[in-house]
């Protein structure tokens, strides 16, 4: 099987009390686990592809995958994909404001972190039904950008590299939430890890 479940890199309780221990236990362990196994069974028609990393996969699936089987990579490859990053760029002990590097392209493009808040939590609330509020690198503009995607669509199918994204399936958030998707919004920056975000705009700088 090419592509396979990453350990979740902390305890499932780790992120408490923004996001309890039982949505991560579900959301790793189930929908992430789910999208993995799907990919692998999607690949299974689309031999060509199954040797691309799932970056690589991920910005060829619409011009070369199979009919048959596009829609099923976009959404369970994404679906990896977006929760592999999800995982990353949340940990024990995060929150506060970015610094470095960070705090300099998100000044180049937003004005300020405040800003850049406001319009990720503009763009989570504002998908409808379930997807997902990024900030991405746009290389062609050489700059941070906030979008949002439907579903699992992800950004690196139009030539975007995700650099944080918050996920706003209801299954992200319903337990500790219900309907206050606000609120996880405005809750979930205390779990972010901007070390893993620092490195993440620096391979997308980099071209990786
Ligand atoms: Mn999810």
């Amino acid at each position: 099987m090419p592509h396979t479940l990453p350990p979740l890199p902390y305890p499932t309780n780790a992120l408490e009390p923004h996001i309890d221990a039982k949505t991560m236990e579900i959301h790793h362990g189930k929908h992430h686990k789910a999208y993995v196994d799907n990919l692998n069974k999607a690949l299974e028609s689309a031999p060509d592809l199954a040797n691309l990393s799932i970056e690589e996969l991920l910005r060829q699936v619409k011009a070369k995958a199979p009919d048959a089987v596009k829609q099923a990579i976009i959404n369970n490859g994404g679906g990896h994909h977006n929760h592999a990053l999800f995982w990353e760029v949340m940990g024990p002990g995060g929150g506060g404001e970015p610094t470095g590097a960070v705090a300099d392209a998100v000044k180049a493009a937003f004005g300020d972190f405040a800003a850049m808040k406001a319009k990720v939590k503009e763009n989570g609330t504002g998908q409808f039904g379930s997807g997902w509020t990024w900030i991405v690198w746009n290389p062609t503009a050489g700059k941070l950008e906030a979008v949002k995607r439907p579903n699992q669509d992800s950004p690196l199918m139009d030539g975007l590299v995700p650099v944080l994204g918050i996920d706003v399936w209801e299954h992200a958030y319903y337990l500790n939430y219900q309907n206050r998707r606000p609120d996880y919004l405005d809750a979930w920056w205390n779990t972010v890890n901007w070390k893993a975000v620092e490195q993440k705009l620096a391979a997308a700088r980099a071209g990786k």
